[in-house]
């Protein structure tokens, strides 16, 4: 009788030098990137890999060169910016900046 928890996991079957065949576990394709807060799909970071497979990619190919890029979409990073700009030009207290938004809005500011 297979693991209990084997049997849930999807399976291949390979032929050894002795021509038997051996069942070999395969694991799923990773997940795309979310943005962390509205969880849009993010672009420009590789999906289907494994944390060992995106790392023997080039670091180009990793993430876009952008501010919070590979974290924040583009519409969330542009709201963190603009925060950041009217808390540095005292126009709104950072305590008045939204909860979410304070830890990158913090970032921004360095
Ligand atoms: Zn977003």
């Amino acid at each position: 009788m297979p693991k209990r928890s084997d049997r849930s996991k999807k399976k291949k079957f390979r032929r050894t030098a002795s021509g038997k065949a051996k069942r070999i576990f395969v694991k799923g394709k990773t997940g795309k990137h979310k943005c962390a807060l509205c969880e849009r799909i993010l672009h420009g970071v590789p999906h289907g890999k494994t944390g060992a497979e995106v790392r023997k990619l080039a670091k180009t190919k990793r993430r876009p060169t952008a501010l919070f890029a590979g974290v924040l979409c583009n519409k969330c990073r542009a709201k963190a910016v603009a925060e950041a700009a009217k808390v540095e030009a005292k126009a709104k207290k950072f305590e008045e900046v939204e909860l979410r938004l304070q830890k990158y809005v913090k970032q921004v500011k360095g």
